[in-house]
């Protein structure tokens, strides 16, 4: 409840000052892509709402994550086009990259977005608490020297790029927040880690003409993904003269006043202008109270229960603190969940096989569910899988694409898995969810009608085929 308070000053005018709220029907800490979405929602529900944010409400994803890379993709695909007109009779060239002009195109969008979401939060009345907070109790949030108490409290304090043992970022040694501010297209530079992150910094990097070579420990690149993606992606990245070592570690590096220096454990030694470390992020937890207030960690991770509840008091957490995928719309998804839990709904718990994955890299790389190999840990033999190449696809070949779409299914059962690789494919990971999560079965989609000449009907002809009756597919 605002406070209102209505003194009568000596002179006999009524003054009214407003008390601060500081108590909620739920408290949260950190005003990212979970965060707020608990706020939206909760307040939606009728309850009264505190948002603590000690930046800028959005987070990461907003402001040094999805939206800006995917700017930075975008004016990526424009070069591409521009430099590959000719190609298919439009005589177009690539004059050059300026990247102060792409910077302030990125923040555009990224200003716009961020107006609507303060406005959005405002007119749902979610009461905004500017400042760092700390979990004091187990219903009290400490910003600033006050005291905020909910009666349910909602941690989301996001991640921070890691880096490795030993390894400082300085100077020409980068995260991906300091990639997002070059105000120039770097000659060269060396990604360590072929990750979601790196590929995709590797891509844009590519496309605005820097040499870019990827340094990945495990052997492929993109690993979490299914053995075929990567190999598809190895060989579009090779054909893109994008260079890539996998299978090796980083050793150290050295800075000197043009570049840097790294050396690999296999004795490489590899020279660039920057050393961009995309090894993966960090849970931001560590002196906020959490563990002093009895939360269960593991290496700074909140541990959950599969309502998000962390098993202290009326303590929930959401987002990249919680371990699993560090995606925005994993996090969105649990704030509802938490906010419609607070509120006695009840919701469906959160399967995480079920929560679509987006690398925007070109060519991009789109997946839902199991991996086949995940699928014969699960269910053994009873597995089959389908892979459709694009090359059958009438829209893809207009694009110029080559990837495919690999399906994994149980016997006589339903779809677990779609793995799709080639441009554009993370726009059909809708529809893929749409069939992992309702159970659907290959001949369930094979009779669905997919539009000619879309990338969509891959989709449909994957199922065709799974469902024993391909049509634009070679025996
Ligand atoms: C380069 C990059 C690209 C990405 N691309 C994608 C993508 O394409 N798609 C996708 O789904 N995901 C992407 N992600 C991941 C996505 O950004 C995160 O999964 C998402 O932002 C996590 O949301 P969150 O609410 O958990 O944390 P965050 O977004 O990190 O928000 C946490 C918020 O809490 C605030 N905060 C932290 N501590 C305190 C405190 N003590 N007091 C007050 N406020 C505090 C922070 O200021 C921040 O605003 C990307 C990430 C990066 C780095």
């Amino acid at each position: 409840m605002v406070g209102v308070n209505t003194p009568m000053s000596w002179q006999g005018e009524a003054t009214v000052s407003e008390t601060p709220q500081t108590e909620f029907d739920v408290l949260i800490l950190g005003g990212g892509s979970g965060g707020y979405a608990t706020a939206l929602r909760a307040a939606q529900l009728g309850m009264t709402v505190g948002l603590v944010e000690e930046s800028k409400l959005g987070g990461t994803c907003l402001h040094n994550g999805c939206i800006p890379t995917k700017a930075l993709l975008h004016a990526a695909e424009v070069a591409d086009t521009a430099r590959e007109g000719a190609s298919i009779g439009v005589e177009t060239s690539l004059g050059g990259i300026d990247m102060v002009k792409v910077n302030s195109y990125k923040q555009g969008i990224i200003d716009r977005l961020h107006k609507g979401l303060t406005g959005l939060v405002k007119s749902r009345n979610v009461t905004v608490i500017e400042g760092r907070g700390t979990l004091s109790g187990p219903d009290t949030i400490e910003v600033n020297g006050t005291h905020y108490r909910g009666k349910n409290l909602v941690l989301a304090t996001g991640s921070y790029s890691r880096t490795l043992p030993g390894l400082t970022i300085e100077g020409r040694v980068i995260t991906s927040d300091e990639a997002l501010e070059m105000s120039s297209v770097p000659s060269s530079v060396i990604v360590l880690g072929g990750g979601v992150i790196g590929v995709e910094f590797a891509s844009v990097w590519s496309s605005f003409g820097t040499d870019v070579t990827v340094v990945e420990g495990l052997p492929h690149l993109v690993p979490q993904e299914e053995p075929a993606i990567s190999k598809t992606l190895e060989r579009a990245f090779r054909k893109r003269g994008i260079a890539f070592k996998t299978g090796v570690r980083f050793q150290g590096v050295t800075q000197h006043d043009s570049g840097v220096s790294v050396t690999l454990e296999d004795g490489t030694t590899l020279e660039a202008e920057y050393l961009l470390v995309a090894v993966g992020r960090g849970p931001r937890t560590e002196g906020l109270g959490y563990e002093e207030a009895g939360i269960r960690m593991d290496r700074g991770f909140v541990l959950t229960d599969e309502r998000l509840h962390t098993g202290v008091g009326q303590i929930y957490a959401v987002g990249d603190i919680v371990p699993g995928l560090q995606l925005a719309h994993r996090g969105f998804q649990q704030g509802i969940f938490v906010a419609e839990e607070i509120a006695g709904l009840a919701p469906a718990s959160i399967i995480e096989k079920h929560i679509p994955r987006v690398t925007y890299c070109e060519p991009e790389v789109a997946s839902v569910g199991l991996t086949e190999a995940e699928a014969r840990e699960l269910h053994g033999e009873a597995v089959s899988s389908v892979e459709y190449n694009l090359g059958g696809n009438g829209k893809s070949q207009i694009l110029g694409t080559a990837g495919f779409i690999k399906l994994v299914r149980v016997a006589d059962g339903p779809v677990v898995g779609v793995h799709m690789i080639g441009s554009r494919v993370g726009e059909q990971i809708g529809e893929a969810q749409l069939i992992v999560s309702w159970d659907a079965h290959p001949e369930d989609v094979a009779s669905l009608v997919h539009a000619h000449p879309t990338q969509n009907e891959a989709l449909g002809e994957a199922h065709l085929a799974l469902a024993g009756k391909p049509l634009h597919a070679h025996d």
